[in-house]
């Protein structure tokens, strides 16, 4: 056990320290915000016992502190992080799940986690065997990984995503975020190969072989349902997002969704769908060419109309009108949940185009909210929060209790 000061240090769209205080005042704001709305709160009714695959940061953590706080619901919870250890600060993911562990200990919810692989077959086993032990059967699944690679548990073979066009070649302008400049962006389209793995890294197989898993073991509750999140976004970024690599990926998620759907229709009398949610700053979206240019570019255009929402209003609009307690989902005509409707407005999206025209590194700060954008990131790791003073030693090792 150790006290240090933390810093950031951050490269590109990796931040390899985090900030404990920090993340733990990001986790109760999204807290104060899930639990708002009083009739919801301490019901415990209809969502039951959840699962969230990827609940240590972005939609899953939102997914998480809604379940858990807004609804009730007893949690149960896998994610891949880090803790700190002697002076060597953990991961941003653990630190949000350590205060969401210690708030829901103090108001005495429950929620287990269950840190490793969630690709893999022994991780799987653990969450299983925690359920057979201390939950019971599952009401809510929500799967919400984002990873940049996947060792197939039947074959051994890790498979690596990569974010490509699929065609042509892509030219466009991105942000390089070291320098903060906007700089022209050329990507060469993949191959069969790179499609055939990003689509094995962040397709539906692995949700799919989840939900079997759960089902051979009796573990589906009457009614069960079962969420995972998807993107379509502007004609900006479609080349390199939804007629991209990852876009292929994105249709296997969605394919699966709507076979799994039947089958758990009629066997339990819920259903699987997809969520097409709002583009926001989260670890995984910094890592995508052109998407955080464009991004800061929406944030400005909502945030002036009002409608800017982040990852827990979202999840919070998701459970409240779609897939809580006595809601039907409603789907558009692809079957999918859309709380991205607000993003894809055509106002917005109007909006957005025109400043994309005429953007440029000299008016970025003006026409865009790129400002918010890097403060949002280092906010995912618990740095530039108001009210922390960062001079200050802070012990590195905390625990989920
Ligand atoms: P994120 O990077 O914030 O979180 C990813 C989560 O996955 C973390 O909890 C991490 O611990 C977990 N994870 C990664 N690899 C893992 C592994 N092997 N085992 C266990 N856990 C692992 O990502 P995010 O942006 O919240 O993305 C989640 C989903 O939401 C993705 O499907 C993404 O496409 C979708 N989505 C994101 C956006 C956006 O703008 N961020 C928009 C729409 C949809």
């Amino acid at each position: 056990m150790a006290k240090v000061v933390i810093n950031p240090r951050i490269r590109g769209f990796i931040c390899t320290t985090a900030h404990p205080g920090g993340c733990a005042a990001n986790v109760q704001k999204q807290i104060a915000v899930a639990t708002a709305g009083g009739s919801r709160n301490e019901q415990g009714k209809g969502l039951g016992n959840v699962l969230v695959v990827g609940s240590s940061a972005g939609y899953g953590l939102a997914s998480t502190i809604t379940a858990l706080f807004g609804y009730g619901a007893k949690v149960l919870s896998v994610a891949f992080e880090r803790p700190g250890t002697g002076e060597k600060a953990g991961s941003g993911g653990w630190y949000n799940l350590a205060e969401v562990h210690r708030a829901a200990k103090a108001q005495g919810k429950t929620i287990e986690t269950i840190i490793g692989d969630a690709f893999s077959a022994p991780i799987t086993a653990q969450a299983i065997a925690a359920l057979q032990a201390r939950f019971g059967k599952i009401d809510t699944f929500i799967y919400s990984l984002a990873s940049p690679k996947r060792t197939d548990p039947v074959t051994g073979i890790t498979h690596s995503s990569v974010l490509k066009p699929i065609g042509p070649t892509y030219t466009s302008q991105t942000i390089d975020l070291d320098t903060d400049q906007i700089k022209p962006i050329t990507i060469a389209p993949a191959n069969e190969d790179e499609i055939a793995n990003t689509v094995k890294v962040m397709g539906g197989e692995d949700w799919e072989r989840w939900i079997k898993a759960l089902a051979e073991a009796e573990l589906l509750a009457p009614g069960f349902r079962t969420v995972a999140y998807s993107y379509i976004g502007p004609q900006i970024t479609y080349a390199v997002y939804r007629k991209g690599t990852i876009g292929a990926a994105k249709d296997h998620l969605e394919a699966t969704a709507l076979r799994l759907s039947r089958d758990l229709k009629a066997a339990f009398g819920g259903g699987a769908w997809v969520s097409v949610n709002k583009a926001l700053v989260t670890q995984a979206s910094s890592a995508i060419p052109v998407v955080p240019l464009y991004t800061s570019i929406l944030y400005k255009v909502m945030k002036e109309n009002g409608t800017h929402e982040g990852t827990i209003e979202q999840i919070v609009r998701l459970f409240a009108e779609q897939i809580g307690p006595g809601k039907t989902p409603q789907v558009d005509e692809a079957g999918r949940i859309r709380i991205d409707d607000r993003e894809m407005r055509a106002p917005v999206q109007a909006a957005v185009d025109q400043i994309w025209q005429t953007i440029t590194s000299e008016n970025l700060l003006d026409v865009s909210d790129y400002k918010s954008f890097k403060q949002e990131f280092r906010t995912l790791f618990g740095f530039e929060v108001a009210g922390i003073d960062y001079t200050v030693p802070t012990e590195v090792e905390v625990p989920l209790v």
